[in-house]
Parts: C-alpha cells; structure tokens; sequence
C-alpha cells in the first residue's frame, strides 16, 4: 500500500501539494452572477451533478430574477421548472421558503452568517460554507461533500463518518489558508481519478501515500470494504 506521511497533517500538506500541481486551476464548477443564484445553484446540487444545475439553472435564472420571483412561484410551476434535477419537488419548496424567509427577514439579501444561513429552508452546514466562501469571502470552515468524504477517508485523513465530523477533522489539519482550495482539488481528483465505483489508482499521483492504493492495499478506507 502507499505509505501515508507521519501526520495526518503533513499527509494533508503532501495531498495538498500533490493535487495544486495536478490541478492548477481548481475552482468552483457551478455557475451563478449573484449570491442568491449561487444559494440556489448549490441547493440544487445537492445529490446531483454541477453539469446538470448548469443546464437547468441556465434558463432558470433568466426566468426568476431575484428573491420574490421565486417566493411568489407556484409550487407546481417551479418544480416543472426544475424537474431534471433530483428530488426537485422538494427542492423548489426550499427554494421558495428560503427566498420568503430572504424577504421577510434578511431585507432580500442572502444572510452573510453560518447561523443565519443554516435558518433557511434547504441549506446545512455544507451550502452556507460554500455560499459564506464564494458569496461572502468568508471562510469558517471546510466544504464537505460527497468527493472530499470519499478522499478525506480514503487517503487515511479522517476516520470518521459524517460530514460535519469530517469537517472538525480536516480543520485541525488542513492549513487555513488552503480551506477553499482543498475541497475544490477533492472534487477534481475525485471526478478525474478517484472515483466512488473505480478509482484508476495506477494512474494516480497521489498512490505512493495513499493507504487504500487498489493492488496494494485489499480495502477501500473510504467504504472499509475490500476492494
Ligand atoms: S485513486 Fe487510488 S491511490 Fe489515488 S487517492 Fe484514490 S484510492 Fe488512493
């Protein structure tokens, strides 16, 4: 198997390094002009690609221009609007609470604290992160989403489970200054290479210190089945 750095902080420094050079132009793939664009483009995501909130998001941000259009939507009507992006009925009823709750509260603008964000109708701890970071510049944690659960653990930085557990880990380890961008080159590695079903290990520039490297390791940490 790869051998992990003594730490898990100098491993997550070595995955750092390994992946900025491999992926220099990491960045956030869902499109948005505004803060409650991005707040809803990453409502969306959740459970469902980037590429397909592009497409959907494309027409539909021509169609809603801000807060009450959305919070005065027909339910029906929103969710046909979404309805290539999974579980859209439920999705369109967060949409349009949160935006009421924009309006009646927040004076129409999208709240700028993880309190107050994690208040509105469809959004965890995971959605105010990546709105605080890309709509506010304010970064108070790690993004953790379905790439950077799989890596974290696999590459032996995180024993836990859950996400928001996974989240203390990482910020223990993860140096401040590399919070954003490390989610970002997980979600890259995690779609070029270290995919959920097949990861190519042997095509992989992290394996030398990966613990679950497929051929010489027998278990996916990630899972804690074998391989
Ligand atoms: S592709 Fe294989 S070697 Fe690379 S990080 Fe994933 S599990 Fe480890």
């Amino acid at each position: 198997m790869g051998t992990p750095r003594e730490t898990t902080q100098a491993q997550a420094e070595a995955v750092i390094d390994r992946l900025e050079a491999e992926y220099p132009e990491s960045a956030i793939s869902l499109r948005y002009s505004n803060r409650l664009e991005l707040l809803i483009a990453v409502i969306l995501s959740a459970q469902c690609t980037d590429e397909r909130v592009n497409q959907e998001t494309e027409h539909l941000f021509e169609k809603y221009d801000g807060a009450e259009d959305y919070a005065t939507a027909e339910q029906d009507e929103l969710a046909t609007d979404l309805n290539s992006i999974t579980y859209y009925n439920n999705k369109a009823k967060y949409i349009r609470s949160a935006c009421e709750s924009i309006l009646e509260d927040h004076d129409g603008e999208v709240p700028d604290t993880m309190a107050e964000l994690t208040d509105l109708s469809g959004v965890g701890r995971k959605t105010a992160n990546v709105v605080l970071q890309h709509g506010h510049d304010i970064v108070e944690g790690i993004v953790v989403d379905t790439h950077v659960q799989r890596l974290s653990r696999r590459l032996g930085l995180t024993e836990e489970e859950y996400p928001d557990r996974i989240e203390e880990d990482l910020m223990e380890i993860v140096p401040e200054d590399g919070w954003q961008e490390f989610t970002h080159l997980c979600i890259d590695h995690g779609r070029a290479t270290c995919t959920a079903q097949n990861p190519d290990c042997g095509d992989c520039v992290l394996a030398d210190l990966c613990p679950s490297s497929k051929g010489d390791s027998e278990i996916d940490l990630a899972s804690g089945d074998p391989w």
